[in-house]
């Protein structure tokens, strides 16, 4: 995988942050306070395992900014997950709610473990007791989370389910990215993605390219990243790559998303989540190699450093549509400006999942 250890994403956040407030004028004690979050909790909590044993799980809740409303983000489960990333996750919510000009705060949430290696009781006793945890400072009125990398409508159904517990009566408003039939929205499971499209859709307008028959690579098939893949492919371009996890393929020709969606549940089983790797009549690529394959448009959907020093000079796209969050570092992202690649930033690209979100809260 391409991800390089040292770099730190929230050391590339406020770098981030102090290019802007440069440009920006902000004074000094401003940028001090806008520079870290406001609250960083840390959580240790036991989980009863299939064979009895009780292992200890850390996770995080970090609230970065909440002077426009109450702390929205996602909670992702990875073994990758640290405080860093989490700090770095929550301050580029509070810039995206605020470019979207919804009335929320920024905030995200973590917890270290490996889903694959956790079968479904498992996931449930570790999410409700990370709830537990961290309820002492979520709520409808405070912090309000969602989906991310490797959760989805049912840990959310768990978490307002826990939440609801604890108090006595139920609060869907604690959460929003759950299940339809318990106050979810319609449209939050492809919002993200809608609004990737979209973007996509307007940058194409105004490069004057031609979205049919453009040649679109994936990185991340999960939420995001497969339901873009099927959208844009819906509307006539070409899906020449894709990855996840556990490998990559690529087609000239192109292929169709939605098998390739069929043939990853088909391979799955009980240890291991199915994989796109090995999807017939396609070469097998490297994860980190998906970013550079002949390309327009290139959508990194998985995770963050993605597209850096390293390989920004190779990459091959005219338009990259950051779905995922932080996936280009600042070195990157001044490599491609020089090379004159149109990058649609994360915090403008993937607000379409917050702003269904905040529909949702307020129904
Ligand atoms: P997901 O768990 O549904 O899918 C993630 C995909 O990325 C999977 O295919 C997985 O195999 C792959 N992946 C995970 N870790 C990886 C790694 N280290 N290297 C390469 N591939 C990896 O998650 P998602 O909800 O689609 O989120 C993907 C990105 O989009 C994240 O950066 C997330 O923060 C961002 N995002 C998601 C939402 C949302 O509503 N789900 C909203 C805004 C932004």
């Amino acid at each position: 995988m391409a991800t390089e250890p040292r770099v730190n994403p929230f050391a590339v956040a406020q770098s981030q942050f102090d290019r802007a407030a440069a440009k920006l004028n902000l004074k000094p004690d401003m940028r001090a306070i806008l520079r870290e979050p406001k609250r960083e909790l840390i959580v240790h909590f036991p989980v009863e395992m299939r064979d009895g044993s009780l292992k200890t799980f850390t996770g995080y809740r970090v609230q970065h900014n909440l002077n426009r409303g109450p702390g929205k983000g996602g909670i992702r489960y990875s073994p990758d997950v640290t405080l860093d990333e989490v700090k770095a996750l929550a301050m580029w919510m509070t810039w995206k709610c605020a470019t979207v000009d919804i009335p929320f705060g920024g905030a995200k949430g973590g917890v270290i473990c490996d889903p694959e290696a956790l079968n479904d009781r498992e996931l449930e006793r570790l999410t409700r007791r990370y709830a537990t945890e961290i309820s002492a400072i979520i709520g409808p009125y405070i912090d309000i989370p969602a989906p991310d990398v490797n959760t989805g409508s049912r840990e959310m159904a768990w978490i307002m389910d826990t939440y609801s517990m604890h108090n006595g009566y139920p609060i869907p408003g604690v959460i929003t990215g759950k299940p339809i039939e318990i106050g979810g929205a319609v449209g939050r499971g492809s919002a993200t993605a809608d609004g990737v499209v979209i973007c996509i859709e307007k940058a194409v307008e105004h490069l004057k390219m031609d979205i049919k028959g453009a040649r679109v690579a994936v990185q991340g098939f999960g939420n995001a990243g497969q339901i873009a893949a099927t959208l844009l492919h819906k509307m006539g371009a070409k899906i020449v790559a894709v990855s996840d996890t556990h490998g990559g393929i690529y087609s000239e020709a192109g292929f169709d998303p939605d098998s390739v969606l069929h043939y990853k549940q088909e391979n799955a089983h009980e240890k291991r989540r199915g994989s796109v790797a090995g999807f017939p009549g396609t070469k097998d690529v490297s994860v980190a190699n998906v970013l550079e394959v002949p390309c327009d448009i290139l959508v990194p959907a998985a995770v963050e450093n993605q597209i850096t020093k390293r390989n920004a000079a190779h990459i091959q796209a005219k338009l990259i549509a950051e779905a995922a969050n932080g996936p280009t570092t600042l070195e990157a992202d001044d490599i491609l400006f020089k090379r004159g690649i149109t990058v649609i930033p994360d915090i403008l690209a993937n607000a379409g999942g917050v702003t269904v979100s905040y529909f949702e809260w307020v129904q």
